[in-house]
């Protein structure tokens, strides 16, 4: 769902103009429309209404507190990574049982937290994480949910940074040595094994890895089936690919399909786990700066605007393409620009080569940029992180004010001999 549009030449948020929005809380910002997240998830709920699966909404691609409540109200569980997102979701009404932990070096505070907060499933990645979990589930005499992460050495065919279902990736096991933890789990009354999972990486846009991996998984629990090991759950991750220039990625409701085709076809018994974060987020946020300065030098134009690599990192870290338009369609003549932000790197760029009718003081939108985007924000070159605005049709509000100096600066100290 596309919920900015332009009305008379003006990019708008649901029914809210942005240049309103900047004007009220500055730039940058990022822009999340209500709508559009809310009708993402429910395409994926629906797509498997006829199955037993459960949508656990990726924290980590947009782990806005006001975000994570929209999910948990419409019944998301989650998939965190981190004790940090279990205490977000917990915050913003999400139910630990309807949560699983992922991650391949959980420290055993997050286990704990995890274990005593009565997560769904803990997937563990190692033996020595399910040794880990097997003490600290010990100690608080409780029984630990856990699947194992499975690697099925297949190529997600995305990019190499966020591709994570090869051998060489530090992701999941092998499916060897996944038998021999089943093994040890099914031995230990302090350990209740849930079932396995597999995510092979994020934006891919071919189904056919995806299918690949269901179909090894399931010739794996029909192995572990055969040798009395029963698993109740597969979850199969996330990382459907959304379209940021030229990408044909399925539709969720053909995803939903192709994986449904399958699970059919083999009988499979199991309930299901997906695990969206980017199909959900991406398409329903932009990023909204504003030009400071047109510079021409003899080479180039450069606009240079007040957001930078610090508030959007995805051009530079993975040579990602996203598209930058004006708020306000106006009659300046295009030219081709460089956009860039004012961080002293030759990274910090949004876009090169772009034809934009632009001028000093307008308002462009990056679009896309509901993924990924503010929850990889930083605060280099000592730059507040930026502002997050949540559009519910011609409301908006303000999910994330912008920090002072004060904030950026209150953790850090000078120890008295040096001042
Ligand atoms: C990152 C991640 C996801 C979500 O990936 P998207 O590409 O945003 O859908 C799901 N599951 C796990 C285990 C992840 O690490």
């Amino acid at each position: 769902m596309n919920a900015f549009l332009y009305r008379d030449g003006l990019l708008h948020a649901e029914d809210v103009p942005l240049d309103q929005i900047a004007n009220a809380v500055g730039t940058p910002s990022y822009v999340y429309s209500r709508a559009a997240l809310e009708q993402h998830w429910n395409e994926f709920k629906q797509g498997f209404s006829e199955y037993d699966a459960s949508i656990r909404y990726s924290v980590k691609s947009n782990s806005n507190l006001a975000v994570l409540a929209l999910m948990a109200r419409l019944g998301s569980g989650f998939d965190i990574v981190s004790g940090g997102e279990l205490e977000r979701v917990i915050r913003a009404g999400g139910k630990p049982e309807a949560t699983v932990f992922s991650g391949v070096a959980k420290s055993a505070d997050e286990i704990k937290f995890a274990l005593e907060s009565g997560v769904f499933s803990i997937n563990l990645e190692s033996q020595s994480e399910l040794m880990r979990i097997l003490e600290i589930a010990k100690s608080l005499d409780r029984r630990a949910p856990i699947s194992v992460r499975v690697n099925p050495d297949i190529d997600a065919n995305t990019h190499p940074y966020i591709s994570t279902g090869l051998r060489e990736a530090k992701f999941g096991v092998s499916f060897e040595e996944a038998l021999d933890i089943y093994r040890i789990a099914v031995q230990q009354s302090h350990l209740k094994v849930v079932g396995i999972a597999v995510h092979i990486g994020s934006q891919m846009t071919l189904l056919g890895p995806i299918i690949d991996a269901l179909e090894s998984v399931i010739d794996f629990t029909e192995r572990l089936d055969a040798e009395g090991i029963k698993l109740g759950h597969l979850d199969l991750g996330g990382g459907l690919g959304v379209r940021y220039k030229d990408e044909q990625p399925p539709t969720i409701s053909e995803y939903c399909d192709a994986i449904l085709e399958v699970l059919t076809r083999r009988g499979c018994p199991l309930s299901i786990s997906i695990e969206p974060g980017r199909a959900i987020t991406a398409n329903a946020g932009i990023f909204l700066s504003r030009v400071e300065y047109i510079k021409t030098t003899e080479s180039k134009n450069f606009a240079l605007v007040d957001g930078a690599m610090n508030d959007l990192i995805r051009p530079v870290l993975y040579d990602a393409w996203m598209d930058i338009v004006p708020i306000q369609q106006s009659p300046v003549e295009s030219r081709i620009f460089d956009v860039v932000g004012p961080v002293c790197e030759t990274g910090d760029f949004f876009g090169k080569d772009r034809k934009l009718a632009i001028d000093e003081g307008h308002l462009i939108a990056v679009l896309g940029a509901g993924a990924y985007g503010a929850v990889m924000s930083s605060n280099y070159n000592t730059r507040p992180k930026p502002v997050e605005v949540l559009v519910d049709g011609d409301q908006f509000f303000e999910v994330n004010t912008r920090e002072n100096i004060d904030q950026m600066l209150d953790s850090e100290h000078i120890p008295s001999q040096f001042l």
